[in-house]
């Protein structure tokens, strides 16, 4: 549809003087076209090269057309093939027809354009350049950047365009390379990028991405808590106890050492408890995060307090016997959120204390920005939005058009049949 009604703006302006602006009729066959024009269709038909005889039935309904009736008499008709060849019928001296497939000759204006809105840019961009397309074309370019019904008085649209000519009409639509747009103090720039555009404003446009956000696997290391490691009782449910004559669970190691013998911190961590834990002794305690809790047992001397944050390999205390002991040794407890597990599970080793988490996040992305315009679209910026020239005017023309009988050759390969958009137009 909107080839259509391109042609019919085009054309009703072309040959206002010598053609008429007509519409392929509902039902309307080349035979009986040429009947009602009293054209011998016999003889007509003879001429036709056998290769364009398609063309002559797939004439759509309604199709735009052009006659050049003189005192009643068809001179001349234009039945556009596509959107760059017609048939041409002609009638000659002799009163006979001839018939032709012909090019149309085009040329491609560039021009810049630049107003200051007075109106309402449809009416001002129509009277800068006599070509009511192109605001309708730039309206498209930026759909939902620029609601072009709040564009005011003294906002700026500057446009760098291209368009096919012919005889300085306007022929099929216009392409839009380039266009700034400045309304308020809110900037828009769109360049044209093989078939989109990109748009950069100097207002923020904001997009919400999901973005996949790993975190990894926290690990942390347990050293000894003695320089010197000799283990006299190890991890287990079930020991004979010596001094209470009973099995009971050894739920730590006992480490075999001086009195006074430094004891380090398994790793970094906050103190937690520090004093007298009945048959324990002297202890310390220490969060180490994840859960983990490290135990130092019959202490002699205590040297860090509660709620103090501890490094690793720092002394935290002294070996002694203090509480339910039989001699000067260190038992080493760890426990698991409140449960006890091995030591030896921990100790010289790296532990992964936190699993990798892998979570979806939406994330607001700021892009776009006329700042971060790249080099050959800061050239093209620069150029519109400094832009105050006068636009080439399109013609309202009168007269023919001169018709150049040519590559009809090279047309004939490429030919297959009327090609009318019937997409809903909103031109
Ligand atoms: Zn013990």
């Amino acid at each position: 549809m909107r080839f259509l009604l391109i042609l019919a703006f085009m054309f009703s302006a072309i040959w206002a003087t010598e053609y008429k602006l007509k519409y392929w009729k509902d039902g309307e066959t080349f035979s009986s076209y040429l009947t009602k024009n009293k054209i011998d269709s016999t003889k007509f038909y003879s001429q036709i090269d056998p290769d364009d005889i398609k063309f002559l039935s797939s004439i759509a309904s309604k199709l735009p057309f052009f006659e050049n009736v003189k005192n009643g008499i068809l001179q001349e008709a234009l039945i556009p093939i596509g959107e760059e060849m017609q048939m041409f019928i002609s009638r000659k001296k002799s009163g006979e027809y001839s018939f032709d497939i012909v090019p149309l000759k085009y040329k491609i204006i560039r021009d810049e354009v630049s107003i200051k809105i007075e109106n309402n840019c449809f009416v001002d961009i129509k009277k800068a350049t006599n070509n009511a397309h192109i605001a309708t074309y730039l309206k498209r370019v930026f759909k939902d950047r620029v609601d072009f019904t709040k564009l005011k008085k003294g906002d700026i649209i500057s446009i760098k365009y291209r368009q096919k000519s012919i005889k300085g009409l306007p022929w099929e639509e216009p392409i839009i390379e380039a266009a700034y747009i400045k309304r308020g103090s809110s900037e828009y720039f769109a360049l044209k990028n093989k078939d989109s555009y990109q748009i950069w404003s100097n207002k923020a446009q904001v997009s919400v991405v999901n973005k996949t956000i790993t975190k990894e696997a926290v690990y942390k290391t347990f050293n000894y808590p003695l320089s010197h490691i000799r283990i006299t009782s190890k991890f287990t449910y079930k020991r004979w106890h010596p001094i209470l004559h009973k099995y009971r669970p050894h739920l730590g190691i006992d480490f075999g050492a001086k009195r006074g013998t430094p004891i380090y911190a398994l790793s970094s961590g906050k103190v937690i408890y520090a004093g007298w834990m009945r048959g324990y002794g002297k202890v310390t305690k220490i969060a180490h995060g994840a859960g983990i809790v490290s135990l130092y047992a019959h202490q002699s001397k205590l040297l860090v307090k509660v709620g103090q944050i501890v490094k690793a390999h720092q002394v935290i205390g002294k070996v002694g016997s203090t509480g339910r002991s039989t001699g000067p040794h260190l038992h080493l407890g760890v426990y698991k959120r409140g449960k006890p597990i091995n030591p030896a599970n921990y100790i010289g080793r790296s532990v992964k204390i936190k699993d990798s988490v892998t979570s979806t996040k939406s994330v607001k992305i700021v892009h776009n920005l006329l700042k971060e315009l790249p080099i050959r679209a800061k050239i093209v910026y620069n150029s519109l939005k400094n832009s105050h020239k006068k636009s080439y005017r399109w013609k309202s023309l009168s007269g023919t058009v001169e018709i150049a009988v040519k590559e009809k050759e090279r047309f004939k390969k490429h030919a297959t049949r009327v090609q009318l958009s019937n997409t809903k137009g909103d031109a």
